[in-house]
């Protein structure tokens, strides 16, 4: 079996386990592959090993390998779904709207707005998370949590996106940190939805390859891993 199908069985196994041990079931957790600095031929090995969703950070990096890889039509059985989990700047919101089917980090209201008007109408809308900045970092990006539910509804009210849910990366450091800083988002996503059950928001994108059964624990619904599946990245 060639490595990255290897290390994707694995990862599934820590995912059940996950599961397993927070009562919750199996197929409760999405997992998607994140590709960043990994080439198409690594990606197609893992679609091939039957993965579907993948992440990628960088819109000019991503284009190329969206198109390496088999689409089939769009949305159809076995074709890859794509998630855009990097900064979004202004002047990449055309290529993110016509070429992904998710965005976890969404920060601002103006950069939703542009979003929605660059998505396509033979599209379905585009389902967006909105990053907050649960470790209180001045260097990271996302919402403050105090703002985080404004910017819910902004993205809800907007016509071409679907609002989803959370997403954070927690600051890197001891593991206890990743653990309460999942659980402070878990709060916060179950006060949003408690104060305005309309959202209808069903998606927290917490965990990556070091902590992903902390973000389980906590109720994560996506998590994304790249290390774990592809490999060290090269710097
Ligand atoms: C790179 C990246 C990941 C994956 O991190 P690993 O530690 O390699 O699993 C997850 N989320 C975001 C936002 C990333 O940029």
């Amino acid at each position: 079996m060639p490595l990255i199908a290897q290390n994707l069985e694995k990862v599934r196994v820590r995912l059940a386990a996950a599961c397993r041990a927070s009562g919750r079931l199996p197929d409760s957790v999405r997992l998607i592959a994140v590709g960043k600095t990994f080439p198409p031929a690594a990606l197609a090995q893992a679609l091939a090993a039957g993965q579907r969703d993948f992440g990628e950070n960088y819109v000019q990096e991503a284009l190329p390998k969206i198109g390496a890889l088999p689409q089939g039509s769009r949305g159809s059985r076995g074709s890859p779904i794509w998630h855009f989990i990097g900064p979004v700047q202004s002047n990449k919101t055309r290529g993110i709207a016509e070429n992904f089917d998710w965005v976890h980090s969404v920060e601002r209201e103006k950069i939703a707005q542009r979003l929605s008007d660059f998505r396509p109408s033979e599209l379905p809308p585009l389902n967006v998370c909105v990053q907050v900045n649960i470790s209180g970092e001045a260097s990271k990006s996302g919402a403050a949590p105090h703002e985080a539910g404004a910017l819910c509804h902004a993205v809800a009210a907007l016509p071409r996106l679907k609002l989803r849910g959370l997403m954070a990366i927690p600051a890197p450091g001891a593991k206890e940190h990743s653990r309460s800083a999942y659980r402070r988002l878990r709060k916060l996503f179950e006060e949003i939805r408690r104060a305005w059950p309309a959202l209808q928001m069903d998606a927290l994108s917490a965990g990556m390859s070091d902590d992903l059964e902390d973000a389980v624990a906590e109720g994560s619904t996506m998590v994304r891993v790249g290390t774990a599946i592809f490999g060290t990245r090269q710097k």
